[in-house]
């Protein structure tokens, strides 16, 4: 069984988790993992004009940014010494493909000491990315889009999640067919993007998330296990529990083992194969 958890989320600086980091890597310190990775939201886009009220972890500057993540990171420090866990220091991250987005996130990127970065896709979008909608915000706020863009913008989710994978920052992708809680995406006319996304993770050996927040919302895992056989062991699994609270730590985490086992899923990920981004 697995015994470490690198998808986790916290409450401070405005992070979307219900409990303090202490709290959670306590409680995972009790269940008995050996390490607890805590990878909280990076969402930096200078198009992203929300009221601080209304998406406060969602940001536009990167310099702000930076000073967020840079206390984040002390805060984590500073738990260090208080734990025998070992804990790890990532993020979850949005990624864009715009060429400005990419200078502006190296750039802070090099400001951060972190351990690793988990790959993740929340947003469809228009071609150019002058447009971006957090899958969320269909529900939330109804924007006002066609069937039609609502289609071209899940494609373009998924071809941004392939060069989202082909970057090379991240160690591993997070909850690969995400969109699929919304309904999005699901007809057979987006399979072939699904299947580029495979093909890149054989390519480019990237490590997947078996993200079992999706038992309790699906029935199912992140992506969709069918996916499991298309990929032939031939990239790194790690399972991930996304946990937004004590409770969520290590959810179906034997459910996630026993999938694995049936699909005859060996090759796992490991905590070597964690890198840093640049
Ligand atoms: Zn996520
Ligand atoms: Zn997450």
């Amino acid at each position: 069984m697995q015994n470490f958890t690198l998808h986790t989320h916290n409450s401070e600086l405005n992070f979307d988790g219900k409990n303090t980091a202490s709290e959670m890597i306590e409680k995972a310190q009790t269940l008995g993992f050996q390490t607890i990775g805590v990878s909280n939201h990076m969402i930096v886009n200078e198009i992203l004009n929300f009221p601080p009220t209304v998406e406060p972890m969602f940001h536009n500057d990167f310099s702000k940014a930076t000073q967020c993540y840079l206390k984040h990171i002390e805060i984590l420090e500073n738990l260090k010494s208080k734990f025998k866990i070992s804990i790890k220091i990532g993020f979850e991250c949005d990624f864009f493909e715009d060429k400005n987005w990419r200078n502006s996130f190296e750039k802070m990127l090099k400001q951060l000491p972190i351990d690793y970065l988990i790959g993740s896709n929340h947003f469809i979008r228009n071609d150019d990315e002058s447009y971006i909608l957090n899958i969320y915000h269909l529900k939330k706020f109804n924007p006002k889009l066609t069937q039609e863009q609502i289609d071209h913008y899940t494609i373009n989710y998924y071809k941004s999640t392939a060069s989202l994978i082909r970057s090379g920052y991240f160690s591993f992708i997070a909850h690969l067919d995400y969109c699929t809680i919304f309904n999005l995406g699901e007809d057979s006319r987006f399979d072939s993007y699904k299947i580029a996304i495979m093909d890149a993770l054989k390519e480019t050996k990237t490590p997947l998330e078996l993200n079992t927040s999706g038992f309790d919302r699906i029935n199912r895992p992140h992506p969709d296990p069918k996916y499991l056989k298309y990929l032939e062991n031939s990239v790194p699994l790690v399972i991930s529990d996304d946990a937004h609270s004590t409770d969520n730590l290590g959810r179906h985490f034997e459910k996630a083992e026993e999938l694995l086992k049936s699909y005859n899923y060996t090759n796992r990920f490991t905590l070597e194969m964690l890198k840093k981004p640049l």
